[in-house]
């Protein structure tokens, strides 16, 4: 279990890296706050501690990842988060994500299809949050039960614009994922109209772990 303490450490460095990516254009001010708040040391492996706040990716569990702190901030940023928006990410991983989107005031669903990464982040992310909700499923799949979402977050590289997932965002949503191939993909935000037209821009080159499942990709 992690103590107060634990969450207060290291506020110097994450002090650092917001300004970092606030050179880089990341300017929400509720993510801003988000990002100073949220300590990224206890959503990754012990050994990894030190590294906690340099802006890049690193290894969890199972050969994932926990995404760059740059590409949490840029997905979160694109989809102009409100508090009270109802939000699906496909891929919890480490749960920072989530836990950044969830202290943002949003009501997060997310789910993992690994069980070990899945039960790490719910053992972390029930003792901060009560408005994130965890699945161990194909997320390709989406969460239908609590369907539509105000906005949906793809973390993982997606081989296609997941048209069946876009079902699930309400009339005036917005989407973000990573779409290309298992070495690049481009940032994709999706827009849905209210009369339910689909419009895409692209945001730049990223590079994810590979989105397996139904509508994904296959694992090997
Ligand atoms: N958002 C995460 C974080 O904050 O740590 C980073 C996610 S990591 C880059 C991508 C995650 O997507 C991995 O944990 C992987 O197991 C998961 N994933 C891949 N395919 C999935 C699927 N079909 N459904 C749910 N999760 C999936």
């Amino acid at each position: 279990m992690n103590t107060i303490k634990d969450t207060f450490k290291h506020q110097g460095q994450r002090r650092l890296l917001v300004k970092e990516l606030e050179n880089k254009k990341i300017k929400d001010p509720e993510l801003i706050r988000a990002l100073l708040k949220v300590p990224r040391h206890l959503f990754l492996p012990k050994d990894f501690e030190n590294k906690a706040y340099d802006d890049i990716a690193l290894p969890i569990d199972e050969d994932q990842t926990i995404s760059q702190p740059f590409t949490v901030a840029f997905q979160t940023q694109s989809l102009e988060i409100k508090p009270g928006d109802k939000v699906l990410e496909i891929g919890t991983g480490s749960g920072y994500q989530a836990a950044i989107l969830a202290e943002m005031g949003a009501l997060v669903y997310s789910i993992e299809r690994i069980p070990k990464l899945h039960l790490q982040a719910k053992k972390i992310l029930d003792q901060f949050y009560k408005n994130i909700h965890l699945l161990l499923s194909d997320g390709t799949l989406g969460w239908p039960e609590f369907a539509p979402y105000n906005k949906i977050i793809v973390t993982a590289a997606s081989p296609s614009l997941l048209e069946n997932l876009m079902t699930q965002l309400v009339p005036g949503g917005m989407a973000i994922l990573p779409v290309g191939d298992k070495k690049i993909q481009k940032m994709v935000l999706l827009k849905k109209s209210v009369d339910n037209k689909i419009s895409t821009v692209e945001l730049g080159d990223f590079r994810f772990v590979p989105l397996i499942g139904k509508n994904g990709w296959t694992e090997k």
